[in-house]
């Protein structure tokens, strides 16, 4: 998700109910009932780990080959064993529901940032370096800044900005916000700046790209997580929704890309298109958790309700174009930089060979909002030749070192049409009907949960919705 609080602390989540935590068992007293779920992305995994516990029979249908959708590590085309993520990239240490889930399957996270070396802030042209953990030298900083914004420094912004409104907004899993908060709904978050008497260049260094984000869902974001202590998966992200395969593997069917969706009041019949031909699977009940950028353009009869309807079309995806660079050595240590930083041309820099042993290296650039939507209307060199423009002037050298580049646009992935969920000003009002079940078709992934764009809300909304099923089959005894 976005990095939209670059120094501000969040604050832990609120009570995250236990029933999200591995440690739950869902007892079946009820009928046990067939339910056929749509997509193996995290949200998918998570309802079918729930539902098998609760002794019902499951059908998970997926378009893809492989499982965990957004969470796809990148391996294939990159040597010396190297991988970085092209989707889920890092968890906070206050998403305790990621965090029990990858204890809970044995995993071991190691930390995203260094600790070593120094960060790069391309500003205006300049390079700004900082060592990691240090506060940036404002005497190197060339944007146009207020006198008090000079004095607290880019790194103390976010609070002096928003820090209080923030923490009234909380994290989100409960939305019982009073009038005033809900009007943060309806302006944009660098508007919002504005009316805090912030100066241009520090709405553009603080929103990133993200300006039309409303101001609602920009600091319920930024509450969410804590971007001092962010972790990855030791060995690639992608193992968390793979160790949930694993348990339900049998229950896959993996080059199912489902097609029409048939609902009456008391069964479901779904027709997806596997290797060329059409078959079908009847269900008790439905979890949806194929994201809307791709479910309005499948078929359902009778039509959704005009308010499931509206929400299914107008929920908006943020683009994000990932480019990972394989470089035959690490050139940007020689100047004492770990390969981590920022450009104000909208994009972050990440190095997920950090810390690893070898002479070649990754770097990527992490772009969003309107400058990946320029490059998704490129032609693949002009891309390209671009990308490697905007990373050698963060970190200068790049071309005689390049092997090769892998490019990812989530915008232009038929399966996915978009990174995640972001409410732009007038949107949040869409929330309750993004979620809302249509009779017995409930509706699970990160879009329809307290944390939109985290593999928590996935994880989270799959568990919920078998939590909700498992109540309706217990109130019909079998
Ligand atoms: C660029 C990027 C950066 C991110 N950064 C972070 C981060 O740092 N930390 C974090 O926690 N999260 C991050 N996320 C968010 C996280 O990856 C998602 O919130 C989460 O993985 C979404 O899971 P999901 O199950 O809701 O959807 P998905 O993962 O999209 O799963 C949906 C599944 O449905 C399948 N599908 C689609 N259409 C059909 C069809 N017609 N028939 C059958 N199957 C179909 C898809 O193939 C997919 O497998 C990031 C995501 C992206 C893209």
């Amino acid at each position: 998700m976005k990095l939209a609080s670059l120094a501000a602390g969040g604050v832990l989540l609120r009570d995250v109910p236990s029933w999200a935590l591995p440690q739950s068992k869902t007892e079946t007293a009820g009928q046990s009932m067939r339910v056929v779920i749509l997509g193996a992305g995290l949200a998918g995994l998570a309802a079918g780990w729930e539902l098998n516990q609760g002794g019902h029979e499951i059908v998970i249908l997926e378009a893809q080959t492989h499982p965990g959708g957004r969470v796809h590590t990148i391996r294939e085309g990159l040597s010396d064993d190297m991988y970085a993520e092209a989707g889920a990239g890092r968890i906070p240490n206050t998403h305790t529901v990621t965090r029990e889930w990858v204890k809970y399957f044995n995993l071991e996270l190691e930390p995203f940032w260094p600790t070593g070396g120094a960060d790069v802030a391309l500003l205006k042209g300049e390079r700004v370096l900082t060592p990691a953990g240090k506060s940036v030298d404002m005497s190197q900083v060339p944007l146009n800044l207020t006198p008090e914004e000079r004095r607290i420094g880019l790194a103390n912004f976010d609070e002096h900005y928003y820090g209080a409104t923030m923490r009234k907004i909380g994290d989100g899993i409960r939305q019982d916000w009073p009038p005033e908060i809900m009007a943060l709904a309806d302006i944009s978050m660098a508007d919002y700046l504005r009316q805090q008497g912030a100066s241009e260049d520090a709405i553009s260094y603080m929103v990133l790209g993200f300006q039309d984000d409303a101001a609602l869902d920009f600091m319920r974001d930024a509450n969410s997580h804590h971007t001092e202590s962010l972790a990855k998966i030791q060995g690639g992200n992608d193992q968390l929704p793979r160790a949930f395969a694993a348990k339900l593997s049998s229950q896959i069917r993996y080059g199912c890309a489902v097609e029409h969706i048939q609902r009456d009041k008391s069964s479901i019949r779904i027709t997806y298109r596997q290797e060329g031909l059409q078959d079908q699977v009847d269900a008790d009940a439905v979890v949806c958790a194929i994201p809307f950028g791709v479910l309005r353009t499948i078929a359902v009869t009778p039509e959704w309700s005009p308010a499931k309807r509206h929400a299914i079309h107008s929920l908006s995806y943020g683009p994000v174009v990932r480019a990972t660079y394989q470089v035959n050595r690490r050139y940007w240590q020689d100047g004492g930089e770990n390969g981590f930083g920022t450009s104000d041309k909208n994009f972050e820099v990440w190095h997920p060979t950090y810390g690893k042993p070898g002479t070649r290296g990754l770097l990527q650039a992490y772009v969003y909002e309107k400058y990946a939507h320029h490059l998704d209307q490129m032609d693949e060199s002009a891309r390209l030749e671009e990308l490697i423009l905007d990373m050698d002037a963060v970190h200068p050298g790049l071309r005689p070192h390049l092997e090769t580049v892998v490019m990812k646009s989530w915008m232009n992935d038929p399966w996915q049409r978009g990174a995640y969920t972001n409410y732009y000003v007038g949107e949040q009002k869409l929330y309750p009907d993004v979620c809302r079940r249509e009779d017995r078709i409930w509706f699970a992934g990160e879009h329809a949960s307290p944390w939109p764009g985290w593999m928590q809300g996935a994880i989270y909304s799959g568990i919920k919705t078998a939590k909700e099923i498992s109540e309706i089959s217990q109130k019909n005894p079998g």
